[in-house]
């Protein structure tokens, strides 16, 4: 038995015909950029997310950016960023200008803290940057709190968890402004780039727009009124999001019920599943274990047919790239580098693949404990 990571052509199968008819209707109605599919989008993802206002735009790193240039976020201000997430979160924070401040993790939950964010904070920090890493919500309440009292903003990344939810309200709504990547592999995924900003502020999205279409505001073709970019979101990609959408849910609960059947063949083995708080209500994005001795344990899975993931290997203060910040000693999401795995996950997962996957990690591990003469 082989088991592929992410199967998207499952999920492909089951929007065929809608997939196709969105093609087409874009297609001969030749509008490409913008109109009638990019605004029904944008409506349904803002009612989706919970929140009155959404802008598509072409990525997730570009709704980061675009979100904190729009804010002002730029030369001589930190905005605090956890350490484990998808380089792109920092990035964004580089080209807006500013100075990425990196921050440790829970170790159980591989989230950001409200203490972790409360001891980063100077008279620089203008915001922060909280990821809902895996799919699981971070304490988005502990963190308000703490950033209205220190007046700073806070966005989420929430490219990983659409869907997700904290304290039964959708990632994207908690905040400022929630940003989302549409990439092919993401729980909503386009057929190419895509991204978007939701958010409860008019003017924030307004401003955002703006900025993604060559600094015209809306309904002014001709106006120029800032020097603005090409981030806008396809019609293509939104016709495809708009099938895509329809699923989200069903999609989302079944990888709940995968999650739930991995939770019970791992009971017992000397791996960790990542936790989600009481609170939170995880999209399931990844299936993300700590093991010790990670890497035999993959190359064990690997032989077994069972391709998995590391996300991410390398924790983004480490990386080349923000090495002129200094290296700033982050131990959880250091060790957490080392031990993390990301079994497969998407919502055609079977019950035998599941199985399979449990029964080459009992096998693994209690070859060790033969070898070793105690538990790994
Ligand atoms: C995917 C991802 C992004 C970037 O999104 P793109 O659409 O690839 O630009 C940002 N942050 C996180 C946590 C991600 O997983």
């Amino acid at each position: 038995m082989t088991i592929p990571f992410l199967d998207l052509q499952a999920m492909h199968r089951e929007l065929e015909e809608q997939i196709d008819e969105a093609w087409s209707k874009v297609s001969s109605s030749a509008g490409f950029i913008g109109g009638e599919f990019v605004e029904r989008f944008e409506a349904q993802w803002a009612e989706y997310c919970g929140v009155p206002h959404c802008v598509g735009v072409s990525s997730g790193t570009a709704a980061l950016e675009l979100c904190l240039s729009a804010l002002q976020i730029g030369p001589g201000s930190e905005v605090i960023v956890p350490a484990n997430t998808f380089v792109a979160t920092a990035a964004a924070v580089v080209r807006a200008g500013a100075r990425p401040v990196f921050i440790d993790v829970d170790p159980s939950t591989l989230l950001v803290t409200a203490t972790g964010v409360e001891d980063a904070i100077t008279s620089r920090t203008e915001a922060v940057i909280v990821v809902h890493l895996y799919g699981q919500p971070a304490d988005m309440d502990a963190i308000n709190q703490v950033a209205t009292a220190a007046g700073i903003a806070v966005i989420e990344d929430a490219a990983q968890a659409h869907g997700a939810t904290w304290n039964g309200k959708r990632t994207g709504s908690l905040s400022l402004a929630g940003c989302f990547s549409f990439y092919p592999g993401k729980n909503l995924g386009a057929f190419g780039d895509a991204g978007a900003v939701v958010s409860h502020d008019p003017a924030l999205i307004d401003r955002i727009r703006c900025m993604s279409n060559h600094g015209r505001p809306k309904g002014h073709p001709h106006l120029h009124e800032m020097i603005g970019s090409t981030n806008r979101l396809d019609a293509l990609q939104a016709a495809i999001l708009l099938a895509k959408l329809e699923k989200l849910d069903a999609w989302n609960a079944e990888r709940r019920r995968a999650a739930r059947q991995y939770e019970k063949v791992l009971a017992g083995h000397p791996v960790e599943i990542v936790s989600t708080a009481a609170r939170a209500r995880s999209s399931h994005h990844l299936m993300v274990i700590q093991a010790p001795r990670r890497d035999e344990l993959r190359q064990e899975l690997a032989a077994d047919g069972i391709a998995t993931g590391i996300h991410y290997p390398i924790p983004c203060h480490r990386q080349q790239a923000f090495r002129t910040n200094g290296i700033p000693s982050l131990p959880v999401a250091e060790r957490a580098a080392d031990r993390i795995l990301s079994l497969p996950m998407f919502p055609h997962l079977t019950e035998a693949q599941i199985a399979h996957v449990g029964n080459a990690i009992e096998r693994t591990c209690s070859r060790r404990e033969a070898l070793l003469g105690l538990p790994s």
